[in-house]
């Protein structure tokens, strides 16, 4: 069956003063109807660029899509209209974001901004319109939301803001919800809250979900797979439990080996030495040589090619095999 969203090869690139630099460089990954899909990596892997250009709203310039694809319910977005675009944005795939201040107008109610895409998208009544927004509010667990869809987002708490959000990305019964790292910005109790509601929400509308995270503690128990993200490439995907177990790839086992561990309170983390790299230069051969415990010499020299090191994985490390088998 077509996936409810697929990302075929996808390169994008900025146009900087300082020159090009190539943003994705080659991004796969597909989310089937009712899936979890994680989407981890430290910041700069491309993970949110790879979002935004699958809603339709990477900024061009200095963004520029120079190949691939990206299919929704099997229809390839990238040519299409910037009518069609907006028609599928909200409808068929809405976005949320870490900063829910910068996603919501301060000058209108949040009532008045689920009610208005109801009525503008839907052809709503104000009074059905608004009837919907409530039982949004009431969706997201916000209490009193009677009250609270005539309140302004100042006068709400970072929490109940990002569910507010959540609500309104949900007005249009979108069949896709990205969420760009959703609960970085909050204190951990409301993290584990917003994670929770976006999981059951997920459940109860049978909704595809895109969680782009630098966190792999956060997606530990809701992820049904995993896209692994280094210097705008995809390196590994599997099922979560699989990745969890036995990474295939030595990134992966890094960011493992990164999280803190139940049974073991207080002990430091093993952090990942150096940096990512700029992307304006990225290191020939694998991109994350420079900071692999295994990295040979034809790491230098090879750009290893994404392959399928065990059935339902993929790998792009040339000795995807042995890290898989654990050596
Ligand atoms: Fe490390 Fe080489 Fe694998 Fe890259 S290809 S992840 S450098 S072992
Ligand atoms: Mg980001």
């Amino acid at each position: 069956a077509e996936p409810l969203l697929a990302v075929q090869d996808l390169r994008v690139e900025f146009r900087t003063r300082d020159g090009v630099a190539t943003v994705l460089n080659g991004v796969s990954y597909e989310v089937a109807a009712g899936e979890t899909l994680a989407v981890l990596g430290e910041s700069g892997s491309g993970k949110s660029v790879t979002a935004q250009t699958v809603m339709g709203i990477l900024d061009t310039p200095p963004g520029v899509v120079t190949g691939g694809s990206v299919r929704f319910r099997g229809e390839e977005l990238l040519t299409a209209s910037p009518r069609r675009r907006r028609e599928v944005r909200g409808a068929g795939m809405a976005m949320i974001f870490q900063d829910a201040l910068s996603a919501l107008n301060p000058v209108f109610t949040v009532g008045f901004q689920i009610e208005e895409q109801l009525r503008v998208r839907r052809g709503m009544s104000r009074r059905d319109a608004r009837a919907r927004a409530v039982e949004l509010l009431d969706q997201v667990r916000i209490p009193n939301p009677r009250g609270r869809v005539r309140q302004y987002p100042h006068e709400f708490s970072g929490g109940m803001r990002q569910r507010a959000m959540i609500a309104m990305s949900l007005a249009l019964d979108p069949e896709l919800l990205i969420a760009d790292e959703p609960t970085t910005a909050l204190d951990v109790t409301v993290q584990a809250q917003i994670m929770d509601l976006l999981a059951e929400i997920q459940r109860e509308r049978g909704m595809g979900l895109v969680l782009i995270t630098h966190d792999l503690g956060v997606v530990a128990q809701v992820a049904d797979r995993i896209a692994v993200m280094y210097a705008g490439r995809v390196v590994e995907q599997a099922d979560a439990r699989s990745l969890y177990r036995t990474p295939a790839h030595p990134y992966t086992g890094a960011l493992l080996d990164s999280l803190p561990r139940l049974d073991q309170k207080g002990t430091a983390l093993n952090t990942i030495k150096g940096l990512p790299p700029s992307l304006l230069a990225i290191p020939d051969g694998c991109p994350f040589h420079p900071r692999c415990p295994r990295a040979q010499d034809r790491c230098r020299a090879e750009v290893p090619a994404r392959h399928e090191p065990a059935p339902g994985r993929a790998s792009a490390c040339h000795f995807a095999e042995e890290v898989l088998a654990g050596g």
